[in-house]
């Protein structure tokens, strides 16, 4: 099969599909793989590596797109590349269609197969092309949340692993997921004092048996909620609740309760944030103050570390990749239904009702 791989024209986007370790794979298995030159730069990999790995570079991204059976890619298509794109060709991607009619609508006409990473699903349901980002994002989360600590910018100044004689900062955790258990490991390590909470106790009683003794479990109610914030540093929210949008468990009120200079890392604003005075930002801009609390809603956290977001992503996307280039899609998504979960549209009809659903189209 011949794959492309092309530069991601969004915004700020440093990643790219595919590193040389995943096109070396591919090219073993006889496909073609088509490199966009400089598709790999933001990421730390160079034409060179790709060539080496046995791609052959292309200079535009017209080429790619017209060369290629199937094209892995990190983002959704933006406008620019929705005429690219060709009847019949894959287009294996993140493309979180219920968030855009108008790229669900180009889709559409564009006649191609999409497969969306974001639904492909594992056996225990989990969403396996998803958790990369997510432990990414988790332990970025205290990286990001311990820098805005810090004074100058506007933090309340303390060092979260505290030093001899000064006791460490305190991180509450909310969620104890994929982001909240990274995050959790990420804070003790530093030697913060962490409290994670949860609603499911499965979790709470897997985290408690893996982590060491000053990361305690707690049951996430209002009420403890509310009781933790007044002591806390630094609150990460990690929180999910699968289609929906995030409970907000911290209320405007609350920030009242807590003490100024308190910062607050909200990984979920992608499903509309578990804080209520959460707004989306950027890396280029990542935080706001609203009384005295310091707030850090970036999202797209793993954009800020392309090379490790990249490596990451391949590592997982790669089977899939070589099941789909090995079998075609057909009999790939045919013989590994966990893969097919990931189909959204294919050939000018959407086969994920999720979608439909979320724009109330009548089918
Ligand atoms: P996950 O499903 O692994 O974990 C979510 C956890 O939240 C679950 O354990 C669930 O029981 C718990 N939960 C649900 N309701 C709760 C409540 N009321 N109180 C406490 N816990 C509750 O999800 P995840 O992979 O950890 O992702 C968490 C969020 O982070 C998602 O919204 C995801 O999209 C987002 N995310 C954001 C970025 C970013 O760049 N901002 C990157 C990756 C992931």
């Amino acid at each position: 099969m011949k794959i492309g791989i092309p530069i991601e024209i969004k915004n700020n986007e440093n990643r790219v599909g595919m590193t040389p370790a995943g096109v070396f794979e591919l090219t073993k298995n006889n496909h073609t793989v088509y490199v966009q030159t400089n598709a790999g730069f933001g990421s730390g990999f160079f034409d060179e590596d790709y060539q080496e790995a046995g791609a052959i570079v292309l200079n535009s991204i017209e080429e790619v797109y017209a060369s290629s059976d199937m094209i892995v890619k990190v983002k959704e298509p933006i406008e620019k590349e929705y005429t690219l794109i060709k009847p019949d060709q894959v287009v294996f991607t993140y493309f979180h269609f219920a968030s855009s009619e108008t790229l669900t609508k180009a889709m559409i006409k564009s006649n191609a197969i999409c497969i969306a990473y974001e639904t492909v699903e594992d056996t225990d349901g989990a969403l396996p092309l998803l958790i990369p980002m997510s432990e990414v994002a988790g332990r970025m989360s205290i990286q990001q949340g311990a820098k805005y600590l810090e004074k100058p910018i506007k933090g309340r100044g303390v060092l979260l692993g505290g030093v001899p004689g000064v006791p460490p900062g305190k991180v509450l955790v909310l969620g104890a997921g994929v982001v909240g258990i990274q995050a959790a490991k990420m804070a003790a390590g530093l030697g913060a004092h962490v409290t994670i909470m949860d609603i499911n106790m499965k979790q709470l009683r897997y985290v408690n048996d893996v982590m060491p003794n000053h990361v305690v479990t707690e049951f996430s109610s209002e009420y403890n909620i509310r009781k933790r914030i007044k002591e806390s540093d630094l609150i990460v929210g990690g929180v999910l609740i699968k289609g929906a949008k995030a409970p907000k468990l911290i209320t405007k009120d609350m920030l009242k309760d807590m003490r100024p200079g308190t910062v607050v890392v909200d990984v979920a604003v992608d499903q509309g944030g578990c804080f209520e005075t959460t707004k989306a930002t950027t890396h280029e801009d990542p935080t706001y103050v609203i009384d005295d609390v310091v707030h850090y809603c970036v999202a797209n956290m793993p954009g800020a570390v392309p090379y490790t977001s990249t490596v990451a992503l391949t590592n997982v996307t790669l089977p899939y990749v070589l099941k789909l280039a090995n079998l075609g899609w057909k009999k790939a998504c045919d013989m590994n239904p966990l893969l097919a979960k990931g189909l959204n549209i294919v050939k000018g009809e959407i086969v994920y009702k999720e979608i439909t659903e979320a724009f109330n189209w009548e089918v």
